[in-house]
């Protein structure tokens, strides 16, 4: 099943189940504006390539389009989709004023140079040029591309206009316009979920054993910020292998490893295991930061977490919800434990706008708040309406684009 029918079978029900006006439905089952582009680079080696590439302006009720992009060679028009779609709600679920938006390119960037990877951001924007702005269309870093590329970006589109927009993309480097804890804001936000449930539930993080799919962004981050709080964090993966030790891993050392042999094979102290085996490890809190469609009813059944933190986006499918949710799993959905980087991305697009730059404290203290408030609200909603949490979340932002229309 593709990520957009998921995507679109989530909305749907929660629709259904909170009566949401019938042309809200109807304006929010397709994109506004849907723009593909081939873009022709010419490779190191002289050779002229073209590349596939997208933008998907899901939705603009809110305010301006806003969404990563995304360089990897699955990426395809329905992903991108619902990774548009996803972002319309996510905005709203933490209620910053933008829509939704996302973009992709259809490209191994490991299989490239530097140098033909900044020609290829650069190609992306000027295809692109017209679409996207400050206050129309803002792109961020997704799966595969960094600070790097929106500084390439964000230059590129500033000399086509003719002067500095520091704000036309978010997820910049700290000299170029970029925030303060944007590079951690994705994780982050997942982590002070995670720690408001615990608290809740007057556990101790050192008895709290976790598994984390990816070690990018969102998932490497995420193991640190777990390792430093006290929590065991058992297994992680990345796209060749897995490592798991049932004492813990020793997180600094795992990303000192990961930087110096670009991936995770041969960490001493672990157990080399297959990246699919994850999920079904005896640990209490899972964590997908990888990619969509991971968690199915195949593996769903098998999954002995009780917490779900949905880092990546759309990494668990509707019939494996609806398992999850029978067997009481707790799944903090990616519109909500993903969000914190679009809100950090957010007060980067502010800062830059005036040209004010907060400290790292300051960001932080307003994405705790931020996350805290939009948890506790989904809470309050799936109380009122007896239903899941990605519902709630899904209800939540619904009714915040149902007052903007
Ligand atoms: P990234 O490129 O930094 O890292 C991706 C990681 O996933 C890499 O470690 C890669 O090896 C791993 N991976 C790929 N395929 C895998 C597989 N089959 N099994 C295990 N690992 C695999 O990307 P990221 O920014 O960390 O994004 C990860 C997820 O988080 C995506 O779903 C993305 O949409 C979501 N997300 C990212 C941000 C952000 O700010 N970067 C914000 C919100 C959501």
């Amino acid at each position: 099943m593709n990520p957009y029918d998921n995507a679109l079978m989530q909305l749907e029900k929660a629709a259904q189940i909170m009566n949401l006006d019938k042309n809200i439905l109807t304006r929010l089952s397709v994109p506004e504006k849907t723009i593909t582009a081939s873009l022709p680079i010419k490779m190191d080696d002289g050779e002229l390539k073209i590349f596939e590439a997208y933008r998907v302006q899901y939705n603009s009720i809110r305010g301006p389009y806003k969404g990563g992009i995304r360089f990897h060679p699955n990426v395809d028009l329905n992903e991108v989709k619902a990774l548009s779609f996803w972002m319309t709600i996510k905005t709203a679920v933490v209620d910053i004023a933008m829509g939704g938006g996302k973009g992709g390119v259809i490209v191994d960037p490991k299989s490239l140079s530097n140098n033909e990877i900044e020609k290829l951001s650069r190609a992306w924007v000027n295809a692109f040029f017209e679409d996207i702005g400050p206050n129309k269309d803002i792109p961020a870093p997704d799966v595969y591309t960094n600070a790097q590329i929106m500084s390439w970006m964000t230059d590129e589109y500033s000399k086509l206009a003719g002067e500095e927009k520091l704000g036309v993309v978010t997820g910049k480097p700290l000299d170029k316009g970029g925030s303060k804890g944007r590079d951690t804001a994705t994780a982050r936000g997942g982590f002070y979920i995670l720690e408001e449930i615990i608290k809740k539930e007057g556990k101790n993080s050192n008895d709290i054993g976790v598994a984390i799919q990816g070690f990018g962004n969102a998932g490497s981050v995420m193991a640190k910020l777990l390792y430093d709080a006290g929590y065991k964090v058992e297994a992680v993966s990345d796209s060749k292998t897995g490592i798991y030790n049932k004492e813990g891993l020793n997180i600094d050392n795992v990303i000192e490893h990961k930087k110096e042999n670009k991936s995770l094979s041969g960490f001493d102290n672990a157990e080399e295991i297959n990246k699919e085996d994850l999920f079904t490890l005896d640990v209490d809190v899972l964590v997908p930061a990888a990619l969509e469609n991971q968690i199915t009813e195949d593996n769903a059944k098998n999954i002995k977490a009780n917490i779900i933190i949905e880092l990546a986006n759309g990494p668990t499918t509707p019939k494996a919800d609806e398992i999850l949710y029978e067997n009481n799993v707790i799944i903090i959905p990616d519109v909500l434990a993903n969000a914190g980087g679009v809100t950090v991305s957010y007060f980067e697009w502010l800062q830059n706008k005036e040209d004010d730059y907060w400290s790292e404290d300051e960001v932080n203290k307003k994405l705790k708040e931020k996350m805290v408030k939009s948890w506790e609200d989904i809470l309050e909603t799936s109380k009122k309406y007896k239903t899941d949490l990605r519902t709630s979340a899904f209800i939540s932002a619904l009714k915040r684009i149902e007052k903007s229309k």
